[in-house]
């Protein structure tokens, strides 16, 4: 490959949007290379036979209150409007999931769940938030024996599969994530903007990229002796560095899709699983785009240790050791002029797509 102005590594959300604010804004040339053979990374989706949109990595679903991402990517995509839902098993009825009223009023009688409403409703207020872990800390009978129940039923072991450890060990700003809800609002998000890419994620990226100015090489590994002007590489930072100072953990998923020949396996696009099986969470894919056929497919969730060669990256672990790790490759690269790292594989941070996408803008920006 001859010296290229602009050499971005990895074609998903972060690596897509930065060319396209290069070759735009810029007008220069930018070439984007992946090892994989398809676009759009993580966020990769196809239809399968059945016309089913298949998310490859595991379900997505776009959600943001950040107006300027909403326009940039809407400018490549009309939107289907899905307002996600999600559903969990718990004391073996399928409730709404993060925990809310509904919730509190299918599982407990009449009389208690009223009562825990009342006390709810008085100490945090309608439509509020409380991370499970904050609710615990209460001293008030009914919302310690509510915030027990959850932590036992939804949180504990949930935890304990997903992230092969306990709550308490975990970064809070992992664990506080999971909040009750004290609303009748079953959504799972309640972003201003939500929906699903009518061509799925493949066919946004694809239109982001397409311009005379971006080059696409799939199926082609960075090396070293690529040479370029400026390099922005939103894979693994450790990887770049060829691990001198040590792997940077992660949490990988196994996912087993199966395909059923029924219309409908289950009530919502998402049910988790928190209690008695070994998988996590089970998704449906015709729920995403109203897909219409006499099949359908899902895809169980196992959580798996990251290992090199074996499976994929999911979530970065976020633990002061690992920070510790990510701080001293963030020193090096430093030290490596003309050379960016994004992304939740550059960054060793866990974005949403929204969230890479604004990184990408800012990153824009310093250059
Ligand atoms: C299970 C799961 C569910 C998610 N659900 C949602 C959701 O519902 N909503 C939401 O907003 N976000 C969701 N996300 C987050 C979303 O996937 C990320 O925001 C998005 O993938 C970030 O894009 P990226 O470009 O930073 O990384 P990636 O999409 O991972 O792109 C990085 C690319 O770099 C390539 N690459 C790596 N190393 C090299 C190399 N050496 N040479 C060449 N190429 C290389 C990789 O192949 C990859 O394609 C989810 C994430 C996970 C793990």
């Amino acid at each position: 490959m001859s010296k290229v102005k602009n050499l971005i590594v990895g074609c998903g959300f972060s690596g897509a949007t930065l060319a396209r604010k290069i070759v735009q804004e810029r007008k220069e040339k930018v070439v984007i290379i992946d090892i994989k053979d398809h676009i759009a990374g993580n966020c990769y989706d196809y239809r399968d036979n059945n016309g089913i949109c298949i998310h490859k990595y595991g379900t997505h679903i776009f959600h943001t209150n950040l107006k300027p991402v909403w326009d940039f990517v809407s400018r490549f995509t009309k939107w289907y409007p899905y307002q996600h839902k999600v559903k969990g098993l718990v004391g073996g009825q399928l409730v709404p999931i993060p925990f809310n009223l509904n919730s509190l009023h299918q599982v407990f009688p009449k009389s208690l769940a009223n009562e825990i409403e009342l006390c709810l409703l008085e100490k945090f207020g309608f439509n509020k938030k409380v991370p499970i872990l904050e609710l615990r800390k209460t001293n008030d009978k009914d919302l310690t024996f509510l915030a027990e129940y959850i932590y036992q039923k939804i949180f504990l072991e949930y935890t304990l599969k997903q992230w092969g450890m306990k709550p308490e060990d975990m970064d809070p700003a992992v664990s506080g994530r999971v909040p009750i809800y004290i609303s009748r609002d079953d959504r799972y998000f309640q972003d201003k903007y939500q929906g699903i890419p009518i061509e799925g994620y493949t066919g946004l990226v694809l239109k982001m990229l397409d311009h005379p100015n971006i080059e696409i090489k799939l199926s082609t590994v960075f090396s070293k002796e690529m040479e370029y002007e400026r390099l922005f590489y939103s894979g693994p930072i450790d990887e770049f560095f060829e691990y001198k100072l040590g792997e940077l953990p992660y949490r990988s998923i196994k996912l087993d899709f199966l395909e059923f020949p029924y219309s409908k396996f289950q009530e919502a696009a998402v049910i988790n699983y928190p209690c008695n099986y070994d998988f996590t969470r089970i998704g449906e894919y015709k729920w995403f785009l109203n897909n219409k056929s006499d099949k359908t497919v899902v895809s169980y969730e196992y959580p798996e240790e990251f290992k090199i060669g074996k499976n994929e990256r999911y979530y970065p672990i976020v633990k002061e050791e690992s920070q510790t790790l990510y701080n001293k490759y963030l020193e090096l690269a430093k030290g490596t002029p003309n050379i960016y790292f994004l992304g939740r594989l550059g960054d060793y941070k866990y974005y949403d797509m929204d969230k890479a996408v604004e990184r990408a803008f800012n990153l824009f920006e310093e250059i």
